[in-house]
Order: C-alpha cells, then sequence, then structure tokens
C-alpha cells in the first residue's frame, strides 16, 4: 500500500531522500523558508548572489557520481577552476592553482540551483516551519507556527541538523538520547558586493590564526554574474565567542578585518550583509549513518551523521532512503 510520508526539511538531505522515495510513496517536504537549498542556499541582493553556505563540494563515492550524472548532463553541476590561496594570519603561505582534475564542484548558476532541480517535481510547502508532530493511532500529524495542522502521515522523516532534529521529538523516540550527544558548531557569513572589478593574486583563501577563515570571489564560479561578490566566513573559535552578539557589531568586527586582510576599503561597498549560521558542522559523527524508529515510523538523516559535507548529506540521505523502500 502506498504511503504517506512527510519529510521535514528542503536542504540537501530532505530533497535527496524525498527524490530516492516518491515512487514508492506520497511524499511532501516541509521548509521554513522562504525557498529550497538549506545550508546550500544562495542569498540574492539583487544584482548581486552569494553562496553564502556550501562554498563548494567534492564527489568522492560512486553512488554520489551517479546520483549527480543528470545535474552534470544538464550543466547545474560544474567543477570549479580557482586559485586558492593559504594565509596564516596576513602571512602568504601558498597559492594552488585547483583544476577540473581536483573535482571541487559547484552548482550553477548558484548553488541553490542543485536543489531546485532535485526539487522540481516533488511537492515542497516552503515558509512553513513544523513546531509540533504527534503519534496518534498509528499516524503523526504536523502542526506549523501558526498551529495549523497538515494531515496524517505514516512516516516522519526530519532532515534537519541534530538539535533541530531534537527540539521536535520526545524522549520516547528511541534514538532521541543519540541525538542529544551531538554538538554542532556555527559561522558568520559575511557578504560583500560591489561594482568596481576586484584584482587579486587568488580567487578563495584559506585563512589561519584570524577571526576570518574562509574568503572567496563568488563570481570566480562557473555561470555568476559579472559583479563583485565576496563571501567571508568567519572562524568556528570567533563564531563560538560571539552566538550571542548583535549582527551589527559582528558585521562591523568582520568587516574591519576583511579590509585589513585584503588591504582594500570595503566599507564604501555597494551591498554588506552578515548571516548567522547556528549549525555548520558536528563537534563529532554518530556510528550509524541515519536513525530509525521502526516502531514510531521516525526516521533522520542529515550531513552531520558522516562529516558534515555536502556528499555526507547525500549518503546519509541515500542509505536512509534504501531502509524505508525496504
Ligand atoms: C557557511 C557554510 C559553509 C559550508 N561549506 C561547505 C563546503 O565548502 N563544502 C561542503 O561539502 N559542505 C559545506 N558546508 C556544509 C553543507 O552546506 C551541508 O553539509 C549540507 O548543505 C547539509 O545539508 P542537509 O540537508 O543535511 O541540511 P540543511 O541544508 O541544513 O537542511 C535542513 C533544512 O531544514 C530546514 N528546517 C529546519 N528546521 C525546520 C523546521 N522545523 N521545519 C521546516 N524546515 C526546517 C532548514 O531551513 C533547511 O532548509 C557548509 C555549510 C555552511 C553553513
Amino acid at each position: 500500500m502506498i504511503k504517506n510520508i512527510a519529510v521535514i526539511g528542503a536542504g540537501l538531505a530532505g530533497t535527496t531522500i524525498a527524490s530516492l522515495i516518491k515512487g514508492n510513496s506520497n511524499v511532501r517536504i516541509f521548509e521554513k523558508s522562504k525557498d529550497v537549498g538549506g545550508r546550500m542556499s544562495t542569498r540574492k541582493e539583487t544584482p548581486f548572489h552569494f553562496d553564502h553556505g556550501a562554498q563548494f563540494f567534492k564527489i568522492n563515492t560512486i553512488d554520489f557520481k551517479n546520483f549527480l550524472l543528470d545535474l552534470c548532463t544538464h550543466k547545474i553541476i560544474k567543477p570549479w577552476n580557482f586559485r586558492l590561496a593559504h594565509f596564516e594570519g596576513q602571512y602568504l603561505k601558498k597559492i594552488k592553482s585547483i583544476e577540473d582534475k581536483d573535482r571541487f564542484f559547484v552548482g550553477v548558476p548558484n548553488m541553490d540551483s542543485i536543489i531546485k532541480y532535485l526539487s522540481k517535481n516533488s511537492n515542497v510547502i516552503l515558509n512553513t516551519k513544523i513546531e509540533r508532530i504527534v503519534r496518534k493511532n498509528g499516524k503523526w500529524n504536523l502542526y506549523d507556527q501558526n498551529k495549523k495542522s497538515y494531515g496524517l502521515y505514516d512516516w516522519v522523516i526530519l532532515s534537519l541538523p541534530a538539535q533541530q532534529s531534537l527540539e521536535l521529538i520526545s524522549n520516547k523516540i528511541s534514538f532521541y538520547p543519540l541525538i542529544e550527544k551531538i554538538k554542532m558548531k556555527g559561522c558568520f557569513s559575511l557578504m560583500v558586493g560591489m561594482n568596481k572589478s576586484f584584482n587579486l593574486e587568488y580567487d578563495a583563501a584559506l585563512i589561519e590564526k584570524e577571526d576570518i577563515a574562509w574568503f572567496a570571489i563568488n563570481n570566480s564560479k562557473p555561470g555568476r554574474i559579472n559583479k563583485n561578490c565576496l563571501v567571508i566566513n568567519s572562524s568556528y573559535e570567533y563564531a563560538s565567542k560571539n552566538m550571542n552578539t548583535s549582527k551589527e557589531i559582528v558585521l562591523k568586527h568582520l568587516l574591519r578585518k576583511s579590509c585589513k586582510f585584503l588591504n582594500y576599503d570595503l566599507s564604501k561597498s555597494n551591498i554588506i550583509k552578515i548571516h548567522q549560521w547556528k549549525y555548520v558542522e558536528a563537534e563529532c559523527a554518530p556510528e550509524e549513518n541515519f536513525f530509525i524508529d521502526h516502531k514510531e515510523k521516525i526516521a533522520v538523516c542529515g550531513d552531520w551523521f558522516i562529516n558534515s559535507r555536502v556528499e555526507g548529506a547525500f549518503i546519509s540521505a541515500n542509505e536512509l532512503s534504501k531502509e524505508i523502500i525496504k
């Protein structure tokens, strides 16, 4: 018999599992944001576009490669060839040329193009934060931020960061104590857009021993609009000390650090925005690739089961899809 399945979260894990199981079930995805993508989102401050979450991804497994074949054919993913600098503070240690063979991939024209493509035939309900899930008479009912009910489901799949999954389940669920152990680190993304072109001898930089840890010229990725869009990520250390600091203060601090690092006044740029990511990387991963409670008919998948990377989100969702179909 066809099952009704609710997937909560339209990041890579949620859209992947929905696309893999929808042949066998009725699947509905719920997403709290106004668009799909999650941590692979693209912030659009027209005409400036910023991939302010995942910067690029690698393809190490055959399963992931096969899954992405169609996106490759349709040129939704392409390799990013760029010059990657390594800094220790202000000191430039080396610049490495990353080429096709290094297989650093990005979505085209934006990182979120991947998730949009994967979810194009799925039933996605946007702007809907699921705040409560209730199991009664063998079915799950879901309620959003306005207490609106979304009907009855045989299964619920959470494809959310660990802490956000925990907020939805009770300690009656078998894997509750396992999720409780997972802590995730956060960071800030500073986005700077300008009309002037920016000439550096590198396109992206990894920076050690600084409050800023990553710098990228977003428009050095393939298929981007010809505007100068910089994405600068804070270090985890800076973020952990400033999770409750006002965004205005964080923006000013990271902008000052970036100006010093680049030796360039960014303060007159057309667009300067900050985004806080509360959950970027898990401090440790569970032994399993997903959690499932067969009795309560609820499961969880996400990047944090593997390596907190894009491919990890796929592996977790792919493994869980096999179990659900079984
Ligand atoms: C700044 C940053 C840089 C990164 N850089 C890289 C990189 O270079 N390479 C790489 O491989 N990985 C990188 N990552 C990690 C990568 O983005 C993630 O591994 C991947 O996107 C996780 O996908 P996911 O589906 O597991 O989770 P998510 O993308 O977090 O998806 C969860 C979704 O659930 C939604 N949601 C949450 N709660 C609810 C609710 N109650 N109701 C409805 N919806 C809800 C969220 O809005 C989100 O869309 C980076 C991440 C960040 C934040």
